[in-house]
């Protein structure tokens, strides 16, 4: 399977790091190696000395596509979870000075926390989820899908372009306001819809 990931999708986060704002979805992808499931530890790396959170809502794939036409995109995932997309700020940031592509500050190992998946049948709206992260037990980021400026749909669409999906695979969504660093010995609380999903430590 793939992780394809999405940069930038929330306006005010674009902001934030003074970026500009996406014209076209902004596309990474991680390894499987990325992936840390059950809300085991994760284990701040040697290599970085500003880890940051993005808590993301993630659309798991459930069916081989490719050139998704946008109005058959949501018969393509069945299941959402709640993601954490670990990134190296200050890798990233010499990446982006250097114009290097993302992968080391963004794809190492336990980089993307996985919660477990839930059906989407569960929720009324997927394009109006409210989601949020609490560090310590104060809230630090709060979210909506509905704020996506590029939804669900348009992201599978606009994906399988480029690469064929195909099941099981992951796509997280984008981050919204609110990223700062981590520091071993702080708990992560992720909520979707008022369900805590993400649970777990930084060790
Ligand atoms: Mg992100």
């Amino acid at each position: 399977m793939k992780i394809l990931a999405i940069g930038r999708n929330y306006v005010d986060h674009a902001k934030e790091l003074n970026n500009p704002v996406p014209k076209e979805p902004v596309v990474f992808s991680m390894p499987d190696s990325a992936l840390l499931k059950s809300n085991n530890d994760f284990y701040y790396p040697d290599f970085s000395k500003d880890i940051h959170h993005e808590v993301e809502v993630v659309v798991k794939i459930n069916r081989v596509g490719k050139n998704i036409p946008i109005e058959f995109a949501h018969r393509y995932y069945e299941e959402l979870a709640l993601g954490i997309d670990f990134t190296a700020r200050d890798i990233q940031a010499e990446c982006k000075k250097k114009g290097l592509p993302w992968e080391k500050a963004k794809a190492f190992d336990g980089a993307a926390p996985i919660s477990k998946f839930v059906p989407k049948t569960q929720f009324k709206d997927v394009n109006a989820l409210n989601f949020s992260l609490n560090i310590n037990g104060e809230r630090v980021q709060v979210g909506n899908t509905s704020d996506l400026i590029f939804s669900i749909d348009y992201l599978i669409s606009y994906l399988s372009k480029y690469f064929t999906l195909k099941i099981g695979d992951l796509i997280y969504t984008g981050t919204p306001e609110g990223v700062g660093p981590v520091k071993i010995g702080d708990h992560l609380e992720g909520e979707l819809e008022g369900e805590k999903l993400l649970d777990f430590h930084v060790r």
